[in-house]
């Protein structure tokens, strides 16, 4: 019944939907079957542009849609991301954890968490657990020049060129997967008699209809907001973070190394994200204007910038970008399907936008309804999947703030404040203090983030949990298999440390410089 997917939007949502689509579905043919996939865009609106760090799942995408790794890395700048680093979060004195990409060696078999807590060490969670620390620390790849496209030695996503990556996803969805690209402003939507949107209709006339239309228009959510009106859940009271000022910034060397995760430097009122490309980074100041001016906000971008000898001395002027930190109550109404910002948008501390929108365009690809009845219980389970990913996203950045001793401002305060908190986190807490996180957790998660990533932040950020090993009895058994991961992970880092190239020096062999 699906036959024909109306994408509206050409920013990264808008192309990401349309590739995963048309890579799994044959083309609408002669004989009626099969599904048409239209983009349509206006010339008049310009994409955020922004959007630099991705997860490991785009590794798979881009695989599913088709995209080599070597062209992907050739045309959009890119650099291997293995994690974030987050410097100033617990005390605002410039030290610093990882939150690596890789999980802990025996994950899933056994809770290294619990044994690195019982045992008390001065060695910090992620370097006893992971390699992934020591690796970013030395700026090095996660594979090797022999390693094959999208494998790897440590897990790893990726730094692009935003702007780039768009520009290659349309022009392999046109050229290879023969997505129709139309240009053109919606001016105006209409209905059929059950609700449904029945046609798009553009500023030049002309009309385009369609089965099911994909809301990928940005923040001017025009279909799932402007036209049907489903509610914005704001998360103002939550994640206090509404603007954010971004720039570019030129190395001081075309040899200057190329940082190997996402950098994240607390602020007095909010955070800076440093994004390596091979050619410049990308460095942003995301911040709450209820609580910071837009000048200091400015001024701590620029000492942060002065701080930095590896950067060419540039005067920044960086593009003010303003957002409501939220998400729509609902994402798919009757047959249109909010995909991308149109759906919701909070601060990207864990670059958590893209990879809802691989999941969310995924979910659509292998669920295109057959039946205009089936859609709508598409719809609802789309829903519950959605609803459930916020929840999570919400609750694990603002463990980020909440696990913090900053009181140095009314920011870091007010983040500690009972009432930001929301009742699904407080409850993960009150466990946490007693039991580590882990897979078999039964909170009804779905998992966007991992058990894993829970660990490393938490016990990057100093949490503490009451570990009461005599409740175990396979605890002593265990223990053994616990010291020989962590001695096993020592050996494993030195052998990497000796065996994986620099960051720069493979991009530039991938690059052909
Ligand atoms: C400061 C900042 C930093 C970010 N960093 C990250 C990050 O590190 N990692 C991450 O995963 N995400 C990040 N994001 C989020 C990421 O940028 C977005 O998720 C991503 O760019 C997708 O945007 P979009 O395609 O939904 O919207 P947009 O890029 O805004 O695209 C909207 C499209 O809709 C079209 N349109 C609008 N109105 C009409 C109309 N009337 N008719 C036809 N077409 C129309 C426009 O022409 C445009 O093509 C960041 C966002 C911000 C603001």
């Amino acid at each position: 019944m699906t036959q024909t997917v109306v994408i509206v939007g050409g920013g990264s949502a808008g192309w990401l939907t349309a590739g995963i689509i048309a890579a799994k579905h044959s083309p609408l043919n002669k004989n009626g079957q099969g599904t048409r996939v239209i983009l349509l865009e206006s010339p008049d609106v310009a994409n955020l542009g922004v959007g630099e760090g991705t997860w490991p799942t785009m590794r798979d995408t881009l695989r599913q849609i088709g995209i080599s790794e070597v062209e992907f890395i050739r045309c959009c700048d890119v650099s291997f991301k293995q994690g974030s680093q987050f410097i100033g979060w617990q005390r605002g004195e410039g030290e610093s954890y990882y939150h690596p990409f890789s999980p802990p060696a025996g994950y899933g078999a056994i809770n290294l968490a619990s044994h690195w807590l019982d045992r008390c060490t001065d060695t910090s969670f992620a370097d006893s657990v992971c390699s992934q620390g020591a690796i970013c620390d030395m700026g090095l790849a996660p594979k090797t020049a022999q390693t094959p496209e999208y494998a790897f030695n440590l897990n790893y996503g990726y730094h692009l060129n935003a702007g780039k990556f768009v520009e290659l996803l349309q022009r392999h969805c046109v050229e290879k997967l023969g997505v129709d690209y139309q240009l053109g402003h919606v001016d105006q939507i209409l209905n059929a008699d059950n609700g449904d949107i029945s046609a798009l209709s553009l500023s030049n006339g002309e009309q385009i209809t369609g089965d099911l239309f994909v809301d990928c228009t940005g923040f001017a959510a025009l279909l799932i907001g402007k036209h049907y009106q489903i509610p914005f859940v704001s998360q103002r009271d939550c994640l206090f973070n509404d603007t954010a000022l971004v720039l570019q910034a030129d190395y001081a060397s075309e040899h200057t190394p190329i940082a190997s995760c996402t950098k994240s430097t607390a602020q007095s009122s909010g955070w800076i994200w440093d994004i390596a490309l091979p050619t410049r980074r990308g460095i942003g100041h995301v911040f709450s204007s209820q609580h910071i001016s837009l000048e200091k906000a400015e001024r701590e971008l620029e000492l942060y910038l002065d701080s930095d000898s590896e950067l060419a001395k540039v005067q920044p002027s960086p593009r003010k970008i303003e957002f409501q930190p939220g998400h729509r109550q609902s994402f798919w109404h009757k047959n249109c399907v909010a995909v991308g910002v149109s759906a919701g948008f909070v601060e990207p501390l864990e670059a958590s936008a893209l990879v809802l929108i691989e999941k969310s365009a995924e979910f659509v690809s292998n669920n295109l309804p057959q039946t205009r009845a089936a859609m709508d219980v598409t719809a609802k389970r789309f829903n519950q999947i959605t609803h459930r990913y916020w929840i999570e996203i919400i609750d694990f950045l603002k463990l980020h703030y909440l696990l913090s001793e900053r009181t140095d401002s009314q920011y870091w305060r007010d983040h500690s404040h009972g009432d930001s908190i929301p009742d699904s986190l407080r409850d993960s807490l009150e466990l946490w203090r007693s039991q580590v996180p882990w897979v078999t957790d039964t909170n009804n998660r779905i998992e966007l983030f991992s058990s894993a990533s829970i660990q490393y932040v938490l016990y990057g950020m100093g949490f503490v949990t009451q570990v009461n090993s005599s409740r175990y009895r396979s605890w002593g058994k265990e223990s053994e298999l616990a010291d020989r991961l962590i001695r096993d992970n020592l050996g494993k880092t030195e052998t990497l440390m000796a065996s994986q190239p620099k960051n720069r020096d493979l991009l530039n062999l991938v690059r052909g410089i």
